[in-house]
């Protein structure tokens, strides 16, 4: 770890963060951290402050950080090769054993893996290949995409569109016009007070027939969502969802594409998003606990009935004209091959539905009943603390109070990592599976305290 150095001012002079306020950033009003070292579900920084991460960095260090055996997996792999295309039938042992050990996890009608780098890109591939698919299939006018208020599936061009989030679209000039939102499955921020979770299900069905009438069955080729809405708030579908949802779009002839970068391989204390509420996917998106972000790979993983399509439209039109140079990084690979195997050595998908439900418990016990929070929700290894200003009314605090980044700042000054979503007054935890009932308790009585402190009482 460098000492003298003003890495502090480099990273102010020189690099344009992500996701970050650039002006005040540069102005020194945005705290930087300069993180250093990780071990388990604590990361350290340069100041030498450590922190229990209960966001498992962006929902993706799922094995828990400082993990020997991936290390040693990326260095072997590193120093035998380091790299080699999977261009025109090429690819390495990590690569090969890797869509190997994928295919044998995911539900059984799904038939191959492609990989790309990360999340967005891998959904971006879905596009095209839904797209491909509807010219082979001879309607090419059925193309238009629909996504959810409140879903986030990247923020490329094609991805950021698919978002469902307006600080991904402005003043980008998206969304692109072949996307349309939906409703949110958001029970919470249900439009009458008096509906059952069953009542407002059929509303958002009926919202979606009603789009997909407007704009003609003819014209739409794929619903896109996450079994559990993630960056737009942590928000579990309502009673009956999914069914409710799958039926009108196999009325409809419209693909459904899982986008499972958040819930694949354990997040929801089984392997997959879609196992836990019965989807049958056409296509799906994974990326971050494919490898626990020990190195940037996703996969696009294609149901058999699209890639008997793929199938016959090469005897058509020849090769796929589709791939990057880094697909299938054999490092990404083996980082990937050692992680799943992790998992499942040391049954962390197990651990995540355990430590989980003790986690939604507790923070139920602790926090249910507080003035200020509407609701505690999770699942799995997801759980979401939503505040309000008035809990009878759930209505929402004021933006300009700032609740939230209060609640999650005091938390980081007692050494717990939270996120404050950035699109709800929703304190988020997406902590990783290694997670113990101790670290969960801590998570607890750190966001009370926190919630207290804010609040007062
Ligand atoms: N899809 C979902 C559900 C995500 O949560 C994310 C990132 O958080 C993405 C896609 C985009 O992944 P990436 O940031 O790796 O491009």
């Amino acid at each position: 770890m460098l000492k003298n150095d003003p890495l502090e001012q480099w990273d102010r002079e020189n690099f344009l963060h992500p996701s970050t306020h650039l002006a005040d950033f540069a102005r020194g009003n945005v705290a930087q951290r300069i993180v250093t070292g990780g071990e388990g579900s604590h990361i350290v920084d340069r100041n030498g402050n450590r922190f229990l991460d209960g966001f498992a960095g962006l929902y993706c260090v799922n094995v828990g950080y400082g993990r020997q055996e991936i290390a040693e997996a990326i260095a072997a792999q590193a120093r035998e090769l380091s790299y080699y295309h999977a261009y025109v039938g090429h690819g390495t042992e990590a690569s090969v054993t890797l869509a190997k050990m994928i295919m044998d996890r995911a539900p059984d009608h799904m038939s191959k893996v492609y990989f790309g780098l990360g999340g967005s890109d891998a959904n971006e591939t879905n596009v095209k290949l839904v797209w491909y698919m509807n010219n082979i299939l001879g309607r090419p006018e059925k193309k238009k995409i629909i996504s959810r208020k409140r879903g986030y599936h990247g923020s490329g061009l094609m991805t950021g569109s698919l978002t469902g989030l307006p600080m991904w679209h402005k003043h980008f000039d998206l969304p692109l016009p072949q996307v349309l939102h939906t409703e949110a499955p958001y029970y919470y921020q249900r439009p009458r007070e008096a509906m059952t979770e069953r009542e407002f299900t059929a509303y958002l069905v009926s919202e979606l027939e009603q789009m997909i009438e407007r704009e003609g069955a003819e014209t739409i080729a794929a619903f896109w969502a996450e079994p559990v809405l993630g960056t737009g708030g942590i928000i579990m579908p309502p009673e009956g969802y999914w069914p409710a949802i799958q039926e009108v779009l196999e009325k409809h002839d419209i693909l459904l594409v899982a986008d499972e970068v958040v819930t694949g391989f354990g997040r929801l204390g089984t392997m997959f998003g879609s196992e836990h509420y019965g989807m049958k996917p056409d296509l799906m998106t994974i990326a971050k606990g494919l490898t626990s972000a020990y190195a940037p790979l996703s996969g696009s993983i294609v149901s058999e009935k699209v890639w008997k399509v793929l199938e016959e439209a090469a005897d058509l039109t020849g090769a796929l004209g589709h791939g990057w140079t880094y697909s299938a990084h054999p490092i990404g690979a083996a980082a990937g091959v050692a992680n799943l195997r992790l998992i499942d050595e040391l049954d962390l998908v197990g651990n995540a539905g355990r430590v989980g439900a003790y986690l939604k418990t507790r923070m139920t016990e602790a926090l249910g009943d507080y003035p200020n929070v509407g609701e505690v929700r999770g699942e799995g290894m997801l759980c979401a603390v939503e505040l309000t200003a008035d809990r009878s009314t759930r209505a929402a605090p004021d933006p300009a109070d700032k609740v939230t980044a209060k609640v999650v700042g005091h938390m980081m000054q007692n050494g717990v990592i939270a996120r404050a979503m950035p699109h709800a007054e929703v304190v988020g935890f997406a902590p990783p599976f290694c997670l113990t009932e101790a670290e969960a308790d801590e998570l607890v009585e750190k966001t009370a305290a926190a919630v207290r402190a804010v609040f007062g009482g």
